[in-house]
C-alpha cells in the first residue's frame, strides 16, 4: 500500500493518485473546501484522509470547528499555509489552538518553502519557527511538508531534534531543480532519512512519482516505511 501524504481536493485526484499506484491520501482543504475534503473522505471511507484549513484570524472559532470537524466528520489533520495565511507558525495567538490539535490528537502540518508569488513574504516560508511549536507542544504531531522547501536543512535539524516532527516529500522536484548545487528530490530524502531517521519521512506527491522511493536504492524497509509505515503510525493504525 502507497500513502500520499500531501494532496489537494481537486477534480480527477482520485484517478490521477491511482494511475501512480497510490492507494490512500491526506487531503488538505483551503478555506471553503472543509467540507468538500470530509464529502470526499465519506464517499469513500479509507481512501481520502481530510485535513481542516483553520481561520487564524478567529481562533476561538476554530478551535470549536476543529472539534465539530474531528468528532463528527473524521479529520485527522489541520494544514497551515503561513505564507498565504501571513502568520508565523509560533505565533502566540495560534496557541490555544495547538492546544485543542494536542488535545484531540490532530495533526498539524505546515507548509514550508518560498515559491515566488504576488504577496507572499519569504519569512512565512521558513519552517525555523515551527521548533518553537515543537518545543512548546511535545505531543502534538508536526508534518513540515515540502521537506522544508528551499529550507530542507533548517527542516532536517528540526525533525532530527523532536520526536514529534516529520518531513514529506511532495513538490521536491520543484525546489530541486532551484537548488545550486543541483540535487534530486532522493538525495533530500537520504539526507533526511540519515540525519532525521527513516521514520520520519513520509511519501508525498505533488508531482513526485512514489518510484523516486520505490526505485532507490534505499533498503526496502525503509522504502515501506516511506511509502506506508510512517504515515499509517502517525494516523494511529499501527
Ligand atoms: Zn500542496
Amino acid at each position: 500500500m502507497i500513502i500520499n501524504f500531501h494532496e489537494h481536493p481537486w477534480e480527477g485526484v482520485g484517478a490521477h493518485n491511482a494511475s501512480m499506484g497510490i492507494d490512500r491520501m491526506v487531503l488538505l482543504a483551503d478555506r471553503d473546501s472543509n467540507d468538500l475534503v470530509c464529502e470526499m473522505a465519506e464517499r469513500e471511507p479509507g481512501r481520502y484522509i481530510p485535513f481542516y484549513r483553520a481561520d487564524v484570524n478567529d481562533i476561538p472559532k476554530s478551535c470549536q470547528e476543529l472539534r465539530h470537524y474531528v468528532c463528527e466528520r473524521r479529520v485527522r489533520g489541520v494544514k497551515f499555509q503561513p505564507l498565504s495565511q501571513t502568520i508565523m507558525p509560533n505565533d502566540s495567538g495560534l496557541y490555544p489552538f495547538y492546544e485543542v490539535c494536542q488535545e484531540l490528537g490532530t495533526i498539524v502540518l505546515f507548509h514550508a518553502g518560498a515559491v515566488a508569488f504576488p504577496k507572499h513574504y519569504v519569512r512565512f516560508g521558513n519552517p525555523v519557527h515551527v521548533d518553537d511549536v515543537a518545543w512548546d507542544f511535545p505531543d502534538l504531531n508536526i508534518v513540515i511538508a515540502h521537506l522544508g522547501g528551499n529550507y530542507s536543512f533548517e527542516a532536517t535539524v528540526i525533525a532530527s531534534n523532536h520526536p514529534n516532527v516529520y518531513l514529506d516529500t511532495a513538490y521536491l522536484h520543484f525546489f530541486c531543480d532551484r537548488s545550486l548545487p543541483k540535487v534530486e528530490p532522493i538525495d533530500l530524502v537520504k539526507r533526511a532519512v540519515e540525519f532525521a531517521g527513516a521514520e520520519k519521512v513520509l511519501y508525498a506527491s505533488e508531482d513526485v512519482h512514489p518510484s523516486v522511493i520505490s526505485d532507490s536504492d534505499l533498503p526496502q524497509s525503509t522504502k515501506d516505511m516511506i511509502l506506508c509505515e510512517n504515515a499509517q503510525r502517525l494516523l494511529g493504525e499501527l
